[in-house]
């Protein structure tokens, strides 16, 4: 016979094991909830489990810290979007000049620097996690542009040419590395 608590929607099932394990709810309640036969949270938890408990205890805590990582990064962000509010008005005054792209371009390159030190404060973060949070960052950083200099197309290409020479080959940290 299958075994109704397996065949939950992953993370679903992930999150009713956590809450089980941390007995924040009884097996009675989640079989009934659930119109499970009775002992069928216990056969799960007893023979199911594909990691132990620790190992998911581990996870959460990872994706806790990945989340506010992410958060930090955001903040970040929001701080490079006033700044390049201010680059806007001194456009609308003094026009585009070099020195406005090279500014803009530098701002650009600070945010990466200073995300690149959060990952590296955050150690804990698997790659998984970066690679999320480069993915969210890169997304963010071109709608910012793009709202920025999207009546300036050609601006855009200037300031993409100068951001490839500054990028760094990886932005992955590796555990090794800084442990
Ligand atoms: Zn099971």
């Amino acid at each position: 016979m299958t075994c109704p608590f397996c065949e939950l929607e992953d993370r679903l099932k992930r999150s009713l094991e956590m809450r089980i394990h941390r007995g924040e709810i009884t097996h009675t309640h989640a079989e009934t909830k659930q119109g499970w036969p009775v002992g069928t949270v216990a056969e799960h938890m007893d023979q199911h489990l594909d990691y132990t408990p620790e190992e998911a205890a581990h996870i959460e805590t990872v994706r806790t810290e990945s989340i506010d990582t992410l958060n930090t990064a955001e903040s970040l962000l929001q701080r490079m979007m006033g700044w390049l509010d201010e680059l806007e008005d001194q456009k609308d005054i003094e026009g585009i000049t070099t020195e406005w792209v090279q500014n803009a371009t530098r701002l650009v390159a600070e945010c990466n620097k200073s995300l690149k030190l959060v990952g590296t404060l955050k150690k804990e973060i698997g790659v998984d996690s970066q690679l999320f949070l480069q993915d969210q960052r890169e997304a963010a950083m071109a709608r910012i542009l793009v709202n920025v200099l999207g009546s300036q197309p050609h601006l855009l290409n200037q300031i993409e040419l100068q951001m490839q020479t500054l990028k760094a080959p990886t932005h992955i940290i590796e555990l090794e590395d800084i442990e």
